[in-house]
C-alpha cells in the first residue's frame, strides 16, 4: 500500500474486542498502572486506578469504534469503561514481568497473570468512566448511526440516513452520525464494491444504489472482521496482523481488479480517496 495506514478502523477493533473477551471476561484486575496520563479523559490517575483495582471484567462490547468494557464490583452495580483508540492506540496482552513498552500508557493486571497493555504514539486516545448504561455521558456513542454489522442494517435504513444529507457520499459515509464504524479503508472499498463514484452526491443515490452500497458496506466489513483486519501497522492482542487485503485502497496507479485500468487517487474532504473511473460512477 503506498500511503500511511491510519488504523484501526472497526475490523480491527472488533478483532482486538474477540482477543479481549477471551483474555479478560470473568477474570479480576489485580492492579493498574498509568504512565501517561493524557489519554485518561474525564478522570485522574488516583481514580481511575481505585475504580478498576479488584474488580471483574464482566464483558467486552463494541458500539462503532469504541470497546466498552463492563465493570462489576461485587454487590455494587456494573459500571462502564470507555476505550477508543483513535489513529495509534493499541492494546496487547504480555507476561506480568514484561519491561515498559515504549508508548506506554495505562497496564492492567489480570488475575490470569497476564497483563495488558495500551501503547499510543499521539495519546489521542481516550480512557473513561461511564456509568449509564446507554452511554448516554458519551456524546458521539449517543449519536452514532446504525451498525453495519446488524441484522437491521439495510439499503432503506441507509437511505434514511442519507435523505437531506449534503456532501459526497464518501465523506458523508465517515461520518459516525450517519454509518457506525466506518473509516477511511472501508469507506473506499465499499463504494467500490457497489460501482459508487466517491463524488456523487450522498442524498442523490437511488434505492437500489444505496441496497448495493449497504451490502457492500456490511460484505466489507464482515469480510474484515472475519480475515482479523487489514493487513499493515496494527495487530491483534496477541501480536499478529489482519490478513485483510484492500482491493482499491492504497493502489493509486495500479491497475483496477475488474477492468485494469488505472487506479486513482483524489482528496474528499481533507482524505485521500482511490477509486476506479471506469468502474465506479
Ligand atoms: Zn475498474
Amino acid at each position: 500500500m503506498g500511503e500511511v495506514t491510519l488504523l484501526p478502523e472497526m475490523p480491527e477493533v472488533e478483532t482486538l474486542r474477540r482477543g479481549l473477551v477471551r483474555a479478560a471476561v470473568g477474570q479480576r484486575i489485580t492492579g493498574v498502572q498509568v504512565t501517561d496520563e493524557r489519554v485518561l479523559k474525564r478522570c485522574s490517575i488516583g481514580d481511575f486506578a481505585e475504580r478498576l483495582t479488584d474488580t471483574t471484567v464482566k464483558a467486552v462490547n463494541r458500539r462503532g469504534k469504541f470497546l466498552l468494557f463492563e465493570i462489576g464490583c461485587g454487590s455494587l452495580p456494573s459500571f462502564h469503561l470507555v476505550v477508543h483508540l483513535n489513529m495509534k492506540g493499541s492494546i496487547r496482552r504480555f507476561e506480568a514481568d514484561v519491561p515498559t513498552q515504549k508508548y506506554e500508557c495505562v497496564r492492567v493486571g489480570l488475575s490470569t497473570g497476564d497483563v495488558l497493555v495500551y501503547t499510543d504514539m499521539w495519546t489521542w486516545g481516550d480512557w473513561h468512566f461511564d456509568d449509564a448504561s446507554e452511554y448516554t455521558h458519551v456524546s458521539d456513542i449517543a449519536s452514532m448511526g446504525p451498525e453495519p454489522l446488524d441484522d437491521s442494517w439495510s439499503g432503506e435504513v441507509l437511505a434514511g440516513r442519507l435523505a437531506g444529507r449534503r456532501g459526497l457520499i464518501k465523506a458523508v459515509l465517515l461520518d459516525q452520525k450517519v454509518v457506525a464504524g466506518v473509516g477511511n479503508i472501508y469507506a473506499d472499498e465499499s463504494l467500490f464494491a457497489a460501482g459508487i463514484a466517491p463524488k456523487r452526491q450522498a442524498s442523490g443515490l437511488d434505492a437500489g444504489e444505496c441496497d448495493a452500497l449497504a451490502a457492500s458496506i456490511a460484505e466489507t466489513l464482515g469480510n474484515a472482521v472475519r480475515l482479523g483486519g487489514s493487513f499493515g501497522e496494527y495487530v491483534d492482542l496477541d501480536g499478529n496482523p489482519g490478513t485483510y487485503d484492500p482491493r482499491v485502497y492504497g493502489g493509486k496507479g495500479k491497475p483496477c481488479p475488474l477492468c485494469g485500468g488505472l487506479l486513482v487517487k483524489t482528496s474528499i474532504g481533507g482524505r485521500g480517496t482511490t477509486y476506479c473511473p471506469e468502474c465506479q460512477h
